[in-house]
């Protein structure tokens, strides 16, 4: 049984506030803390969300280098990728208050919250650039609004292809 995560409820509802503000896009960021606990939640701009995924194929070859991994069907699944310019900043102010990372979230707002096949792949793709990178490996959190009432919050670790939940604790 994987230890939990604790995020502080305001954390929580921000990610939906975010997801609902780019839906029907997905939204995506990060979350930071120590130990387990999650105390920063940065929002990182979703480029497809900004300039739509026929764009995709125009980026820069080297921020989309995960991309050419996959194939055309699962390429066109794709809906997030995170704004390197946001990613670098959300790092470095990391590094200042001396959090870790600790997950990578994004917004499904058609599907359940749990990761696609393509959600896995790019986990799994992402595996060994997490070290190279001097980031720990994050655990996958996904905001569902296929209930747009009701949204489902799910985290999970993806090892070697296998996605595990690991159970999210309310702190205050
Ligand atoms: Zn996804």
């Amino acid at each position: 049984m994987p230890t939990p995560l604790h995020i502080p409820q305001a954390i929580l509802d921000d990610m939906v506030a975010h997801a609902r503000a780019l839906d029907p896009y997905e939204c995506c960021g990060l979350l930071a803390g120590n130990h387990g606990t999650v105390t920063q939640m940065y929002r990182i701009k979703n480029i497809v969300a900004l300039e739509g995924a026929e764009k995709l194929s125009s980026f820069d070859p080297a921020k989309a280098a995960h991309l050419e991994r996959l194939s055309p069907v699962e390429r066109a699944e794709i809906a997030f990728v995170m704004d390197m310019a946001d990613f670098s900043a959300a790092k470095k102010d990391m590094r200042t208050k001396g959090l870790d990372l600790q997950v990578v979230y994004h917004s499904h707002p058609h599907d359940p919250a749990r990761p696609s096949i393509t959600d896995i792949k790019i986990a799994t793709d992402y595996e060994e650039i997490w070290t190279k990178i001097n980031l720990p490996t994050p655990a996958y959190l996904l905001v569902s609004l296929m209930e747009k009432s009701k949204p489902d919050i799910r985290c999970y670790w993806i090892d070697g292809g296998m996605a595990t939940q690991v159970p999210i604790m309310t702190a205050p």
